[in-house]
């Protein structure tokens, strides 16, 4: 097989740290359920899926039937996985079959699954997801009566798993008016389980943020993405955390993830000389450029044209030019001896340098997704120590 262009290692000793840290935070007897959809927010769902079951997690949720189809390939029989978004009515039987755990989100979706359920002669495991205050997708108030009776008259065909809601953005300290109120509006919902006497098997509503930040958000499981994967889910976040244990800085969190390519050529710029597509930058004095074998296609930003750094030689160097398609460049005039072949790290160390993936979106960690789950399938993960 060829080479690819570039390549994402994975570290596990960082993800079983974080795993640790995450289950210290939440206590003992709360299940994680670990959050992988988006290709594993771009690390790869099956290298990742792997990883996290060596760091001891046997529940993984996606946000599509299509990527638990890759987790299924992916885990060992002991792990569960649940699909938190779309499945089409046409793989109901197929989830089933599979013992994968879905969300319902109306009223509607019930008697489908019950008629799948005894079609595939096999209980169904459901979640079922109930509107709070993110107005995206959940059951309302409305539906939920009928929903508890439906459950209670066919508790054989199908399980109720468990209770869930999600937070429309507890990573920012200036929505807890409105996490508090999603919050109430969980528990009543609690309440009328209790009153029904029709109990979930599982009550879960933290992802990253509140699990850190709001522990009366833990119930019996939590869904962590952002977290696992080594970042603060917000500066808000962290500087709580930071407050918690009186300290300045913390390294709790790892990251797991480097991205590596290498010198594809070295070459000298005239000085006058334009590099690359257009007139974005002209050499002012003789110069060496390296040329880098990726661009935008394979996942580089853009927005990182003369701005950019990557690490050679374990220095940091400035991206020259315009990031094009498969290539851009960068400027070494001060790095005696660069070679063709020789080692380039875009996202995380060499030698005592770093580059974050936050230095791409300027801090806000929600760009920090954006970046990440965008990183092409196509690039090779390997799992380092
Ligand atoms: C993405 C997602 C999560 C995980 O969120 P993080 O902030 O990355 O921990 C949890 N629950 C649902 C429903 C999600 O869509």
């Amino acid at each position: 097989m060829v080479r690819h262009s570039s390549r994402i290692e994975l570290s596990q000793s960082s993800l079983t740290n974080n795993i640790n840290f995450i289950k210290k935070k939440i206590g003992n007897g709360v299940k994680i359920s670990s959050v992988v959809k988006a290709n594993a927010y771009g690390h790869g769902i099956r290298e990742f899926v792997k990883m996290a079951e060596k760091a001891g997690i046997r529940h993984f949720a996606t946000a599509s039937a299509f990527e638990a189809e890759e987790v299924l390939a992916a885990k060992s029989e002991s792990s569960d996985a649940m699909i938190m978004g779309i499945l089409y009515d046409e793989d109901i039987d197929w989830a089933i079959e599979n013992g994968i755990e879905f969300y319902v989100f109306n009223y509607a979706r019930l008697p489908l699954v019950l008629e799948s359920a005894k079609r595939m002669g096999k209980q169904a495991q459901v979640h079922i997801e109930v509107e709070t205050g993110a107005n995206r997708t959940g059951m309302t108030k409305g539906e939920f009566p009928a929903t508890l009776s439906f459950l209670k008259k066919h508790a054989k065909e199908i399980a109720f798993k468990g209770l869930c809601t999600h937070f429309g953005g507890a990573e920012s300290l200036s929505n807890q008016f409105k996490i508090t109120m999603q919050h109430e509006r969980y528990k009543n919902f609690l309440k009328q389980c209790k009153q029904k006497k029709v109990y979930p098997e599982i009550r879960h509503i933290a992802c990253s943020a509140a699990a850190l930040a709001y522990p009366e958000t833990v119930y019996d499981m939590v869904r962590i993405g952002v977290a696992q994967y080594g970042f603060w889910p917000s500066p808000d976040c962290y500087y709580m955390h930071l407050q918690q244990i009186g300290k300045q800085s913390d390294s709790a969190l790892k990251r797991i993830f480097t991205w590596k390519t290498d010198v594809m050529d070295v070459r000298d710029v005239n000085a006058g000389e334009f590099i690359g597509y257009g007139t974005s930058y002209q050499a002012s004095q003789n110069m060496k450029v390296a040329v880098m074998p990726l661009g935008y296609s394979n996942g580089y930003p853009r927005a990182q044209s003369n701005s950019g750094h990557v690490l050679i030689k374990g220095k940091k160097v400035q991206i020259v030019g315009l990031i094009n398609m498969n290539l851009f460049m960068v400027d070494v005039s001060h790095i005696p001896d660069v070679q063709v072949g020789d080692e380039v790290v875009l996202v995380g160390r060499q030698n005592n340098n770093t580059i974050n993936i936050s230095s791409f979106s300027q801090v806000t960690q929600l760009l920090n997704n954006e970046m990440l789950s965008r990183l092409p399938a196509a690039i090779p993960r390997k799992i380092v120590k």
